[in-house]
């Protein structure tokens, strides 16, 4: 019955206002959020609606907040060798400085546009408004860089035998698919017993 939250709900949004906008004032917060959708890489991610905790510090300083989050999550995927599942707990610390926001009232500063012509520098900042801070894109950013591109069960996970797909950790060492035909199955058990002498007989 529950309708879902949409993706952009304001969930990572952080309201401050109790963090006096003095430098060195400092506030804690524990955020628990549902991820808006499936945050990861291809093999492995935090699925859709499953918690992120954050554990977030603002300290006020001159030019804006700096926040520190530190972040854990659950992250689910396979082994790119053997496939099996893997569960991966991600605990993963950022910090980022939010500015306060130029207001049109302090002169000509709305944001440097004149300056910085290089858009993607712009986009890197972060800005407090308001009184919100929004969490979303760097914790988003820090869970999705915290995961391996090829995860693996473990880093020694010696995989899946191609030809049989067990998984060579279960199979004996000498485990091997000759592909011997029945035909010359007898042949070769032949070859083998009388291999010596055959081969002085060619001489
Ligand atoms: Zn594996
Ligand atoms: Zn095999």
């Amino acid at each position: 019955m529950a309708t879902k939250k949409p993706a952009n709900d304001g969930a990572f949004l952080l309201n401050t206002h109790e963090l006096p906008r003095r430098a060195g004032e400092m506030k804690e917060y524990e955020l628990d959020v549902d991820a808006p959708f499936r945050v990861g890489v291809p093999l492995i991610a935090v699925p859709e609606g499953d918690l992120i905790e954050i554990d977030v510090r603002c300290e006020s300083v001159t030019e804006g907040i700096l926040v520190t989050a530190d972040i854990f999550a659950v992250a689910l995927g396979e082994c790119i060798r053997c496939l099996d599942p893997i569960e991966l707990e991600i605990e993963r610390k950022i910090q980022e400085l939010y500015r306060y926001e130029p207001t049109d009232d302090r002169g000509k500063k709305s944001r440097k546009k004149d300056e910085e012509f290089v858009d993607l520098d712009e986009e890197e900042v972060l800005y407090v408004m308001g009184e919100q801070v929004n969490l979303e894109l760097p914790i988003l950013d820090a869970i999705v860089l915290s995961l391996p591109v090829n995860p693996l069960c473990d880093e020694d996970c010696l995989g899946l035998c191609p030809d049989c797909g067990e998984k060579w950790e279960n199979l004996p060492e000498d485990h091997q698919h000759d592909v011997v035909d029945a035909r010359w199955a007898g042949l070769a058990g032949l070859a083998v017993e009388d291999g010596p002498d055959l081969g002085s007989s060619n001489i």
